[in-house]
């Protein structure tokens, strides 16, 4: 069921892409899509990956961990398979994303971040990470707020078991479709000033995107697309 869905689906998605990033002179290459699983079962990674999908993502850290190992287990990983922690970590639970991630997209507080940090087992190689900024300004959303991100970036800079590759948002609920681009806009804004205030900052990737508004984030600048309905359907659980 999965793979035939996808087989609709996939080349329509990336076609959208394409045409999106067309629209504002960029090369549909910049811009990479996270398969978000959650909540669909195996058939729906496998399904993925027999596609040519090679990123997966997972909002909750169990369900990523338990997906990796019985995928791992039935020798079905490709070498070359990425998994993404898109979701809020709880700090409890934070250190083994580590093992479980190759990236983490939700760096959402200076307190999860020296919690990592101080969790880190000596020698261990930097987790790449994202910093979430709540640019919607929702209260219901985590993230950094647009002010407080560049005293954060400063401090994350200096730690030595994370590497900062750029920024993630999520839209706001809305049908507001300015609203929505005036949220992608504003974090690529961000983006740009940071490397400028900050030497040490070089922050490439911005996770903007979901089914409902990923031609929009591809338009205002978009290299991380995270998608899960538009690809494997409503969501069984
Ligand atoms: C669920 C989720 C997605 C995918 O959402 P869809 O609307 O199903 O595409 C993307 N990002 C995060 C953080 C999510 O939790």
């Amino acid at each position: 069921m999965y793979q035939t869905r996808l087989e609709e689906t996939l080349p329509r998605v990336r076609e959208r892409v394409a045409e999106a990033a067309a629209r504002v002179g960029r090369s549909p290459e910049g811009v990479r899509t996270v398969a978000v699983t959650k909540g669909h079962p195996m058939e729906a990674i496998r399904a993925a990956l027999a596609s040519g999908i090679r990123d997966l993502g997972e909002n909750r850290l169990g369900e990523l961990e338990e997906k990796r190992r019985a995928l791992d287990g039935s020798g079905g990983s490709p070498p070359d398979l990425r998994w993404h922690m898109v979701g809020h970590l709880q700090r409890r639970k934070a250190p083994g994303v580590r093992d479980a991630a190759h990236l983490l997209h939700s760096l959402d507080s200076l307190r999860l971040a020296r919690r990592l940090e101080r969790t880190a087992p000596e020698g261990s190689r930097p987790l790449p990470v994202l910093l979430q900024v709540n640019t919607s300004g929702e209260a219901s959303k985590y993230g950094f707020t647009p002010e407080g991100f560049t005293d954060g970036l400063g401090e994350i800079l200096e730690m030595t078991s994370l590497e900062v590759r750029g920024l993630m948002t999520m839209a706001p609920l809305t049908d507001d479709r300015a609203l929505i681009r005036a949220t992608f806009r504003r974090l690529r804004q961000l983006q740009e000033r940071a490397r400028e205030s900050h030497s040490g900052y070089g922050g490439e990737e911005l996770s903007m995107g979901m089914s409902n508004d990923y031609e929009l984030a591809v338009e205002e600048g978009s290299t991380l697309v995270r998608l899960g309905t538009v690809l494997f359907g409503e969501r069984p659980e």
